[in-house]
């Protein structure tokens, strides 16, 4: 069993809710990003300031979490590899149920996977971490209309929309070709 470091940015201390059920909290803080939120293509770069917006209320059970988070995002067009640079805005709800509750048989709602304050502590990075990678496209697109690269040349089409190839693109190409098909003029002994 690991155990929370109360000075980590995304441990919040409820001790000053307290637990008297209807007693709420409302907490707003930023936090630097941790590492890997967000997906390979798409992500918060670690380190970048997480504006988070919270309502800690004491239920019977242990302490509802509501609140939203906003971050910057970036990655890459996945047509066209364009940089992008966005900003991500989510909403999360989580009940994290005190440790002393145990589940028993009568309440199936308590079961092993649910969240659990430690004490009076509890983390909101595996919150946060499920609420961004959800709100992430799996493509995501610098635009969404990105036609994407061109297959003969790799140009950006969204920077040249008429582009076209007549001929074959590249000389040597065509000099190799050449060079197949008449060695002996090409290269004579
Ligand atoms: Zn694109
Ligand atoms: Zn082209």
């Amino acid at each position: 069993m690991t155990s929370l470091d109360p000075r980590a940015p995304l441990v919040l201390d409820t001790r000053e809710l307290g637990r008297r059920p209807g007693s709420q909290r409302d907490v707003e803080l930023t936090v630097p990003a941790p590492a890997d939120l967000g997906i390979e293509v798409l992500s918060v770069p670690e380190g970048s300031p997480v504006e988070l917006d919270l309502r800690l209320e004491a239920v019977m059970e242990g302490v509802l979490v509501t609140g939203t988070a906003q971050a910057e995002l970036v990655g890459e067009c996945a047509r066209c590899l364009e940089p992008i640079d966005d900003q991500i805005d989510v909403r999360f709800q989580e009940l994290f149920v005190y440790d002393d509750v145990r589940h028993d048989d009568s309440d199936e709602e308590l079961d092993d996977e649910a969240s659990r304050l430690e004490g009076d502590l509890l983390d909101l990075e595996p919150l946060l971490r499920d609420a961004v990678v959800l709100a992430l496209p799996f493509q995501p697109l610098c635009q969404d209309d990105c036609p994407g690269l061109c297959v003969e040349c790799g140009a950006r089409l969204a920077d040249d929309p008429g582009h076209s190839h007549e001929e074959p693109i590249d000389p040597r190409w065509a000099g190799l070709q050449a060079l197949k098909q008449d060695p002996q003029d090409s290269n004579p002994e």
